[in-house]
């Protein structure tokens, strides 16, 4: 199976999705050179956002001649309709092109109802032509489960990989009963997971989900690209994820900066999850001056909690902060071996 249909929209695509966020790191030409080679190589679906800076841009210089041969999704994190109507008009010339094929609600702080101004944005721009269907993202369970029963929306894009739960599983499961297409976010847990070959067959066990990879690098798609398209779990790969779950844990940060900015400035997205990252990437780019800087930052949180309000997964970030803060200076000091 190449493909993965994405619920009641219909959409057949290349079970190789492309998250759109991570070129926003590369520059023009590299990230022209990389999106080509992803069209040339069959993958089809490509996921970005207004939000995510200039991706929209590099998208639409890139694919302008082969628009109607890929799907392109994009969000809008709009909450009045006014912003919505702008931000579209906006994505779509960025893009060059006259139409989306699934625009998305981006992490909005409600769930627009059918009956709601902001869903009557939506329904009137796929009545006009300009998006084919409609979508909703968000990092709440709860959130997810209202969006789905909500009846408007087509697909879902929610945080979806091995180390997911029965929550997420089922939420998985619901999607496909009610014909919902499921769009994997963060299927490499937001940069802490290594294996993508295991992530890839995990993926594979579900016919309803489309993983969006976040791609920056050339020889990142190129893995992608390198696994059977049938791969399945086998017992190497079944042990690395449960090493992983074991290793992370359900209560670390997945670097999504949901949470920031924060008003002392702290870089929570990298201070928060430093521990596990000098563990799990070569350790000795982490302890330069720069990342020292960034740590030592970390104390002059005022425990004001705003961040926490907004971190999906409820974390205690203060907290974390003080106990990545209190071993990343054991390694720095060689208190710690690692
Ligand atoms: S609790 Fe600390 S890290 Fe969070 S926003 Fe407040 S000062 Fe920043
Ligand atoms: S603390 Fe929470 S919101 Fe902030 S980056 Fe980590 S997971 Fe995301």
């Amino acid at each position: 199976m190449d493909n993965v249909r994405l619920g009641k929209t219909n959409l057949e695509v290349n079970k190789i999705g492309f998250g759109a966020l991570p070129i926003q790191r590369r520059n023009m030409d590299d990230s022209i050179e990389i999106l080509r080679k992803a069209y040339e190589s069959g993958v089809d679906f490509y996921d970005t956002a207004r939000f995510y800076t200039d991706s929209e841009e590099k998208l639409g210089k890139a694919f302008e001649d082969v628009r109607s041969e890929i799907y392109l999704a994009s969000k809008t994190a709009a909450e009045t309709p006014e912003d919505f109507w702008r931000d579209l008009e906006t994505t779509l010339k960025e893009l060059k092109t006259d139409y989306l094929d699934l625009y998305q609600h981006h992490n909005i702080s409600f769930c627009p109802k059918k009956d709601d101004d902001l869903a009557k944005a939506m329904i009137q721009a796929k009545d006009d032509g300009m998006i084919k269907h409609i979508g909703i993202t968000t990092h709440k369970i709860t959130f997810a489960h209202e969006a789905v029963e909500s009846g408007l929306y087509e697909t879902l894009q929610y945080p979806f990989s091995y180390l997911s739960g029965a929550e997420e599983l089922q939420l998985v499961e619901k999607c496909k009963s009610l014909d919902i297409g499921f769009i994997a976010m963060k299927a490499m847990g937001g940069g802490l997971l290594k294996n993508s070959k295991a992530g890839f067959a995990f993926m594979n066990q579900f016919s309803n989900v489309l993983p969006i990879w976040g791609i920056q690098h050339m020889y990142e798609l190129e893995e992608f690209l390198s696994y059977p398209t049938d791969l399945k779990l086998d017992d190497e790969l079944s042990r690395i994820i449960e090493n992983d779950k074991k290793e992370l844990g359900e209560n670390f940060c997945r670097g999504c900066a949901y949470c920031m900015p924060c008003p002392e400035e702290i870089n929570i997205s990298i201070c928060a999850r430093m521990s596990l990252w000098i563990r799990r990437f070569p350790t000795e780019p982490c302890l330069n001056e720069d990342f020292q800087e960034k740590m030592a930052a970390t104390k002059n949180c005022t425990e004001c909690y705003s961040c926490v309000d907004k971190c999906p997964y409820e974390l205690d970030i203060p907290q974390l902060l003080k106990e990545n803060y209190e071993d990343y200076m054991n390694v720095l000091e060689g208190r710690t071996k690692i």
